[in-house]
C-alpha cells in the first residue's frame, strides 16, 4: 500500500511540465458541439487518478456551470475532494454520461453532488439553477461561471449575427443571470469565479464573438468585485484566464485541434486537472485578500 509519506514526496516530483502530458499532433477527430470526453483522442486528465484534497474547501456549497467536462469536470472533482458539495449544471442530453461521471467522482469523495441540465443563456434557467443549489445546500458558497459556446469561423463575413447573439447569450448574458440570483444566497467569505480566457489578451482572429466575450467576462469580473465589496457584501470576485486546455471544446469548435497548444513555451495544451487548482486557490480562504483579480493558467503564454 502506498504511503501518505511516499505520495507527498511523489506529487514534488522534479519532472519538466512541459513533458508531462502529451504533445501535439493529435489525431484529427472532429465532434459535433457540445461535444463528449469519451470521443476524446487522446483522452483528459481531470484529476480523477491524482487530485489530492487538503480540506480547503470544507463544509462550502459550489455552483460549477459546465461542470460534466473539460475544465469544469476538474474544478468539480477538486472542490469535492477538498469538501465542498457541488451542483453541475450542463447543456445537452449527449453530456448525459459525462455529468454522470462527474456525479461519481463528487460522491465518491463523500459530498453532495447535484446535477441541473439545460441553457443558461435564458434567465429563467439561471434561476431555476439558484433555487436548486438553495433547496439542496440551503446556500450557495461558490459560483463558478464556466460554461461557454464558441466557434471558429475564417472571415468576418461567415459569423452569421444568430452565433454573434449567442455567444454573448451563453458567455456574458449568463454570468450576469446567475450572479445576480445568487448573490443574495451568498454569505460574508463567498466567492465567485468566472472563466475567461487568454484570449482576453490575445483575441484569437478565428473567434471574434468569442474572444470579445472574454474580454468582457474580464470588465465584468473586475466592477462586479468592486461593486460587491463596496457594499460590505463580503463576497469576493475573481476570474481564472486558461490558455489552451484540452477539452471537448476544442474538437468540437476548432477544425485543426491536431496541432492544438503547439503555441505555447510547453508546445502543448494544458489538461483540466492543471487548471483546476486555481479554481480551488480563489474559492479558498487562503485568497481571503484576492478580488477583481484574473489568474491567468496559460501553459506560459504571457498576459501582460
Ligand atoms: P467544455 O466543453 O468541457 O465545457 C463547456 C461546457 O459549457 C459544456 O460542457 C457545456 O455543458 C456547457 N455549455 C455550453 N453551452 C451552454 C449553454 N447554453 N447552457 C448551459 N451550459 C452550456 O469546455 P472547456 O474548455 O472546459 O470550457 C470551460 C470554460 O473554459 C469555458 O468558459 C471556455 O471558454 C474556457 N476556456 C477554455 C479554453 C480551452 O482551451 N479549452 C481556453 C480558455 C478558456
Ligand atoms: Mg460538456
Amino acid at each position: 500500500m502506498t504511503s501518505r509519506k511516499h505520495v507527498d514526496q511523489e506529487s514534488q516530483s522534479h519532472e519538466d511540465p512541459a513533458n508531462k502530458y502529451p504533445k501535439p499532433p493529435f489525431p484529427k477527430k472532429p465532434q459535433e458541439v457540445p461535444g463528449t470526453e469519451s470521443a476524446m483522442d487522446p483522452q483528459a486528465d481531470h484529476g480523477e487518478q491524482s487530485y489530492r484534497g487538503k480540506g480547503r474547501l470544507v463544509g462550502k456549497a459550489a455552483i460549477i456551470t459546465g461542470g460534466d467536462s473539460g475544465i469544469g469536470k476538474a474544478v468539480a472533482i477538486a472542490f469535492a475532494r477538498e469538501g465542498a458539495d457541488v451542483l453541475i449544471s450542463y447543456l445537452d442530453d449527449v453530456e448525459e454520461r459525462d455529468a454522470e461521471d462527474t456525479i461519481k467522482y463528487i460522491e465518491e469523495a463523500g459530498r453532495k453532488a447535484v446535477q441541473v441540465k439545460g441553457d443558461i443563456s435564458a434567465e429563467q434557467h439561471c434561476w431555476k439553477i439558484v433555487e436548486t443549489a438553495i433547496k439542496e445546500f440551503g446556500k450557495i458558497d461558490i459560483l463558478v461561471n464556466n460554461a461557454a459556446y464558441q466557434m471558429s469561423r475564417e472571415t468576418l463575413q461567415d459569423i452569421p449575427a444568430w452565433e454573434w447573439e449567442k455567444t454573448f447569450a451563453v458567455n456574458i448574458h449568463s454570468m450576469f443571470y446567475l450572479c445576480k440570483a445568487a448573490e443574495p444566497h451568498m454569505p460574508p467569505g463567498s466567492s465567485i469565479i468566472n472563466t475567461t480566457s487568454v484570449n482576453a489578451y490575445e483575441p484569437n482572429p478565428t473567434l471574434l464573438p468569442y474572444a470579445a466575450t472574454k474580454a468582457a467576462i474580464q470588465n465584468f469580473t473586475a466592477n462586479l468585485s468592486q461593486i460587491l465589496l463596496e457594499q460590505g457584501k463580503g463576497i469576493r470576485v475573481n476570474a481564472v484566464a486558461p490558455g489552451p486546455i484540452w477539452t471537448p471544446l476544442i474538437p468540437s469548435t476548432i477544425p485543426d485541434h491536431e496541432h492544438f497548444g503547439e503555441n505555447t513555451p510547453f508546445e502543448r495544451p494544458g489538461q483540466p486537472v492543471e487548471v483546476a487548482p486555481a479554481y480551488v486557490f480563489l474559492a479558498s480562504d487562503e485568497a481571503n485578500y484576492i478580488s477583481g483579480a484574473t489568474l491567468p493558467v496559460t501553459g506560459g503564454r504571457i498576459t501582460i
